[in-house]
């Protein structure tokens, strides 16, 4: 599959790199990476990486902004499994679709489509693609794309970091050295408005018997803390590994998208098909939906403390069942 997606690189003149909406860090570098492989492989190809950034990645490079309508490009989708969820709205004018990612699989909307669920990043499946192809790498790109597998696998923290994931990193760490001191000072350097907004989170979330935390978050509370709607589900993943507490939630007014944002972590229920009922999605231990209000987002949590139950129990059938 890789050599037929790189036949279809090579063909086009025009390739615009796509991902989803809320952008986050394995989806830009993703895009990032891409584009600087193709360019340095074919210097005089254009290629846009598309969408909405976030200052909060400028680490890793900038984005394009489209200066021209182009027709019968070369549209290639990252990280993204479905259409709806795409940062990118003139499919019908791309010539083909190819889609790279690692999410369960939802949708076909790609002529092409690589997807390797169990792959801990999209920037993996990357890694593995510039190895099996004539795709072109250096020390910019190998770090690209270790920010975005680093940040997906929340620091090899998930069941998704494999042998292959250290193969792949060993690899490109070994041929393109760089610091990774400098690299993590870049990615998770934070201010203090945002520790102080993770204190309170911490101070008053609810955690149900189930151990189903939650915390939610109206627009005057962010505003007190001086933080961005984002910054609050972006800190969702240092809730992991507390003792009473399963499956956690962050639900943050977004009064400018006039919506509820919802991140969802879990360490062992599996959550992605409860985000699925609410327009949502994602991976068994990391999801996330937008609901209209925070009346939804409570049936949300109530239905996240029925699987965890259900969870706990089968745990405990397990436990029962060895002795
Ligand atoms: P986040 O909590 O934003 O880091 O997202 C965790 C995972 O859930 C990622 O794989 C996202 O792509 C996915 N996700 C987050 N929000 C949504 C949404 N509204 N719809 C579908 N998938 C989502």
């Amino acid at each position: 599959m890789f050599k037929k997606i790189y036949k279809e690189i090579k063909k086009y003149d025009t390739i615009i790199l796509a991902r989803h909406i809320g952008v986050d860090p394995d989806a830009m570098a993703s895009q990032l990476a891409l584009k600087e492989a193709i360019k340095l492989t074919f210097p005089k190809k254009k290629v846009y990486a598309v969408g909405n950034g976030s200052s909060k990645f400028s680490y890793l490079g900038k984005l394009d902004k489209l200066e021209e309508d182009w027709q019968d490009f070369l549209l290639i989708v990252l990280d993204t499994p479905d259409r709806k969820r795409i940062d990118f709205k003139d499919l019908d004018k791309a010539g083909e679709i190819i889609k790279i990612d690692h999410h369960p699989y939802i949708e076909t909307f790609g002529d092409l489509e690589y997807i390797d669920s169990k792959a801990s990043s999209t920037c993996e499946i990357l890694m593995e693609m510039l190895c099996a192809t004539k795709l072109k790498c250096n020390e910019q790109i190998a770090k690209t794309l270790y920010c975005g597998l680093v940040s997906d696998s929340n620091r090899f923290l998930f069941d998704s970091s494999t042998p292959k994931t250290f193969a792949l990193v060993s690899y490109y760490l070994a041929k393109y050295p760089f610091s990774l001191s400098e690299l993590y000072h870049k990615m998770y350097l934070r201010p203090l408005k945002e520790v102080r907004l993770e204190g309170y989170i911490a101070e008053n979330m609810k955690v149900s018997e189930n151990g189903v935390s939650s915390i939610f978050l109206t627009n005057d509370i962010i505003s007190k803390f001086k933080a961005d709607t984002a910054s609050a589900g972006n800190m969702i993943n240092n809730f992991n590994f507390i003792e009473e507490i399963l499956v956690w939630v962050i639900v943050t007014e977004d009064l400018k998208n006039n919506n509820v944002r919802i991140n969802i972590r879990s360490r062992g229920p599996e959550i992605n098909r409860v985000a699925e009922k609410y327009n949502g999605g994602g991976h068994p231990m990391a999801s996330g939906a937008r609901v209209g209000s925070f009346e939804e987002a409570e049936e949300l949590i109530e239905d996240l403390d029925i699987v965890t139950k259900r969870y706990i129990r089968s745990v405990e059938q397990n436990e029962n069942n060895k002795c």
